[in-house]
């Protein structure tokens, strides 16, 4: 996404498993590739996700310009 991905919308990287499609190629985002998970950011390991999930759409919200 040339002119980076808006919060609320979905990056085009993604497939319909919601898995990047261009993960460990050198065309993936450097801020992609860079981020670290944490525990703060990631949860529990048995939650499946939704705590992940909450984070980013949390991390969304807060950046939604206006
Ligand atoms: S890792 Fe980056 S490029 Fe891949 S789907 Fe997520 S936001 Fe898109």
């Amino acid at each position: 996404m040339p002119q980076g991905k808006p919060a609320g919308v979905p990056c085009v990287q993604l497939d319909a498993h919601g898995r990047c499609q261009i993960f460990g190629q050198p065309t993936r985002p450097a801020v992609c590739s860079q981020l670290q998970a944490s525990v703060e950011m990631c949860g529990p390991h048995e939650d499946g996700g939704h705590f992940a999930l909450a984070y980013l759409n949390r991390l969304e919200s807060l950046t939604r310009p206006g």
